[in-house]
């Protein structure tokens, strides 16, 4: 077992993780519906059960955002992800045809199943529209991964450690073993939604973190007991998705999207110097005039420069730069 980039894993990544760790995965939510109940699913009020897409944090209202998401992320690989894909598994291999059709063969994608839905039928239609590798939710009932292990894709189990839940991991693993198959095993942590559901639970979270207490420490149990029986497993933790992965993929999609003035910081936030209203100015002064935000947009020299000839208040701006930037801080600058 080693630490590798921050991960823990007995082995190599699986290959949809490689990506994705290089925040070079475009996370493409396919509808918030589900077959499932999951008391600990993470998905936002905003999405749970509505059946909308999203490219990242892009809202989908035709295939093209899809493209022009993928590309201001310059993504080299889609996760598919939900709710229960399953249940708009056409919509799916349209969205995997369009990606490979755009960005190549090589466009690694892989897909996320609650696992019942993976009939016959369905995983040959994904394996036909060009889906790589297919990871399924599941602690029992190991029979729905049958059908996708007579495909050529790459199949594994991805799912949460719950802590207590030690008995049914280990079954978990020895399955894994018998079909020589991957585990990814996710740090369980607490969301916006699933806060009272966990409590009821009884889950409690570390002290800095949303991460739930005992689950890295069960995901390391069963990572050793994964060694010994030879399977390729791997724990992601919340650490890993937020601070790593997530950083990762927001730099890159700063570093697409930024205006020549403005300076990306080693946490993916766009720098930028920013002076309130004063239409007036930037136009005497040549310079750039957000009309959403109803701002001058420079950068942070210029804008304490500008401030001081006119006497207006200027701010340094750290922007979050998603579909709709928002300001992650504004501080003085003069
Ligand atoms: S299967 Fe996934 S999306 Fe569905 S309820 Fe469970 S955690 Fe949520």
């Amino acid at each position: 077992m080693r630490e590798r980039d921050h991960a823990i894993l007995t082995d190599g990544f699986p290959k949809g993780c490689i990506l994705c760790h290089r925040g070079a995965k475009l996370v493409l939510f396919v509808t918030g519906r589900c077959t499932e109940k999951c008391w600990y699913c993470p998905i936002s009020l905003e999405r749970a059960g509505k059946d909308v897409v999203y490219a990242n944090e892009r809202p989908v209202r035709n295939d093209r955002d899809i493209i022009k998401e993928a590309k201001e992320m310059n993504a080299l690989g889609a996760g598919i992800t939900g709710g229960e894909p399953l249940l708009v598994v056409d919509r799916v291999c349209r969205y995997i045809e369009l990606l490979k059709s755009t960005f190549g063969k090589r466009f690694h994608i892989h897909l996320y199943t609650y696992g019942k839905l993976a009939t016959e039928e369905n995983v040959e239609k994904l394996e036909q529209a060009g889906l790589d590798e297919i990871r399924f939710h599941v602690f029992e009932h190991f029979e729905w991964l049958e059908p996708a292990l007579k495909t050529n894709m790459d199949v594994g189990i991805e799912i949460p450690v719950i802590p207590g839940d030690w008995k049914r991991l280990k079954r978990v693993v020895d399955f894994c073993a018998e079909k020589d198959i991957f585990l990814n095993l996710n740090e369980l942590e607490f969301s916006d939604s699933n806060w009272k559901r966990m409590k009821r639970h009884g889950m409690k979270h570390d002290e800095y973190t949303n991460a739930v207490t005992g689950s890295k420490k069960l995901a390391l149990k069963v990572l050793r007991y994964a060694e010994k029986r030879g399977v390729k497993a791997h724990f992601c933790s919340v650490f890993v998705k937020h601070g790593v992965q997530l950083t990762r993929r927001l730099k890159r999609r700063a570093n697409v999207i930024k205006k020549p003035w403005e300076k990306v910081n080693r946490y993916g936030l766009i720098v930028k110097g920013v002076i309130d209203g004063h239409k007036e100015i930037a136009k005497k002064e040549g310079l750039y005039y957000n009309r959403k935000k109803k701002r001058i947009e420079t950068d942070v020299e210029t804008a304490r420069k500008i401030a001081k000839k006119y006497s207006v208040k200027a701010w340094k701006v750290l922007e979050w730069p998603v579909y709709e930037p928002w300001d992650f801080e504004k501080s003085p600058i003069g």
